[in-house]
């Protein structure tokens, strides 16, 4: 019979504080059941040199881009610049060509990438659906279920964010290069996510939510079938990452599009505004009041040139702040936790904006390691996020002897792992109890990388 399983780490981070000389407990089923003094855990097993936090939650991800990573970061010859729009255009260029199990060899490779980097989570706004013509597949989940199976084949808790997406904009020609993620009706949307999620229900680390892409790609009366929905499921869409957005909404519904939202009815606790960067104070006020969550993506959003989110309003706003690293330009939810913070250091010019003012020398830490943790998880709609009783033992190990680490000492933990540890320090992963990354290895490193090394060369050779 499965027994209890304890962790003995140099200190737990438990219920949001550092506890030393203690082990955490897991139950047979993956849960945490408490803390017990390391001298009552002779039988544990022992992570000497360690400490041990809940894992970080990913909300926001599209996980096949990984496949043009570092392929976009030039100017095409003769543009003369570079943006948001012609980066688009060659990561249409990558979707257009994945097969289903192209589409499973990417996404495996992003989530090994992010298991190894501390994730135990991920938010994955999925909008490839339907093959190179348009056409459906016989199953018309096919693809989202590819994305589901590399996620539980490399052990991650999967929040599969199922994306409704009608049209290339408003008064936009339509772009053949976008058939593949296009539903005809609502109706068409919705059916999809449901059936997704009846046919899913089995596996407990799966959930499925739903994703108007954006206010550009699905028109209002998407968006009024939604909310009269009043679904208590994740509901994401991308909003204001770029000003022409904003511009287009503006002539379509003399609106901004937080504006629009608002006045649909769509914003509360259910609600994720992924990116949220050109916003108007009411807009802030809007996003707060209603308690929304907001999904910063920073790394992907400077690679971008999107902008830079006006975190420290948001928050202050009393909106619901997590992280995601949306197109892999980089895999590191500490550095979206840096960046976060950092660019508005250089947009403010000043220091520790994030942080609540209380003189605790982990303030800003705090601050960015809720959003890579507890916030992250209520945006997924996911008990995770904090190790406390009863929560699913989702959890990370950092070696306080790596190079990143070493001298640090325990006033600084927090502050040294979320504003200074890089990927190699993380040692180990655990999902509901289950360890998926040892001693910084993944067993399904190398058949992993090895298959997609050589779907990426097919593909742009
Ligand atoms: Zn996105």
């Amino acid at each position: 019979m499965a027994s209890r399983v304890r962790y003995l780490p140099d200190a737990v981070f438990w219920q949001g504080s550092f506890q030393s000389n203690v082990a955490l407990e897991v139950s047979p089923d993956g849960q945490c059941v408490g803390t017990v003094p390391a001298t009552q855990a002779a039988d544990a097993v022992r992570m000497p040199g360690k400490l041990l936090l809940p894992g970080w939650v990913n909300g926001h991800s599209h996980a096949f881009q990984r496949l043009i990573r570092g392929a976009t970061e030039y100017v095409a010859q003769g543009a003369g610049r570079d943006d948001f729009w012609s980066w688009r255009e060659l990561m249409y260029q990558a979707a257009e060509r994945l097969s289903p199990e192209d589409v499973y060899v990417a996404s495996r490779q992003a989530f090994v990438e992010m298991a190894l980097a501390g994730m135990t989570s991920v938010g994955e706004f999925h909008y490839l659906h339907h093959q190179s013509d348009g056409s459906p597949y016989a199953d018309r989940n096919e693809l989202a279920k590819q994305v589901i199976r590399a996620a539980r084949d490399v052990g991650l808790r999967i929040t599969l964010l199922r994306v409704g997406y009608a049209r290339s904009g408003y008064q936009v020609p339509e772009n053949p290069r976008q058939r593949r993620f296009k539903d005809a009706r609502v109706e068409d949307f919705l059916s999809a996510t449901s059936d997704l999620r009846s046919q899913t229900k089995s596996d407990p680390l799966v959930t499925v939510g739903l994703a108007p892409h954006s206010v550009r790609a699905v028109p209002v009366s998407w968006l009024e079938e939604i909310a009269r929905l009043n679904s208590t499921h994740p509901l994401h869409m991308h909003v204001s990452e770029q000003p022409a957005e904003i511009e287009a909404c503006l002539r379509e519904h003399q609106a901004r599009p937080v504006q629009l939202l608002e006045r649909l009815g769509l914003l509360g606790t259910p609600f994720t505004a992924v990116h949220a960067i050109h916003l108007q104070e009411d807009e802030v006020l809007a996003l707060g009041r209603s308690k929304s969550f907001v999904c910063a993506c920073p790394t992907t959003e400077r690679n971008l040139g999107d902008g830079v989110i006006p975190a420290d309003a948001l928050v202050q706003a009393g909106a619901q702040l997590s992280l995601g690293s949306d197109s892999q330009a980089t895999i590191d939810l500490l550095e979206e936790c840096r960046a976060v913070e950092g660019h508005l250091r250089l947009v403010r010019q000043r220091r520790n904006v994030l942080d609540p003012g209380t003189g605790a020398l982990d303030g800003v830490a705090r601050t960015v390691f809720a959003m890579a943790t507890t916030g992250g998880a209520g945006s997924l709609g996911l008990p995770v996020g904090e190790l406390r009783p009863g929560a699913p033992a989702d959890f990370v190990t950092v070696a306080v002897d790596h190079p990143s680490l070493v001298g640090t000492r325990e006033a600084l933990w927090l502050p040294s792992v979320v504003l200074g540890a890089e990927k190699g320090a993380v040692r180990d992963v655990a999902v509901a109890g289950r360890l998926i990354v040892q001693d910084g290895a993944h067993p399904l490193q190398s058949i992993s990388g090895r298959e997609y090394s050589g779907l990426a060369r097919r593909l742009f050779s």
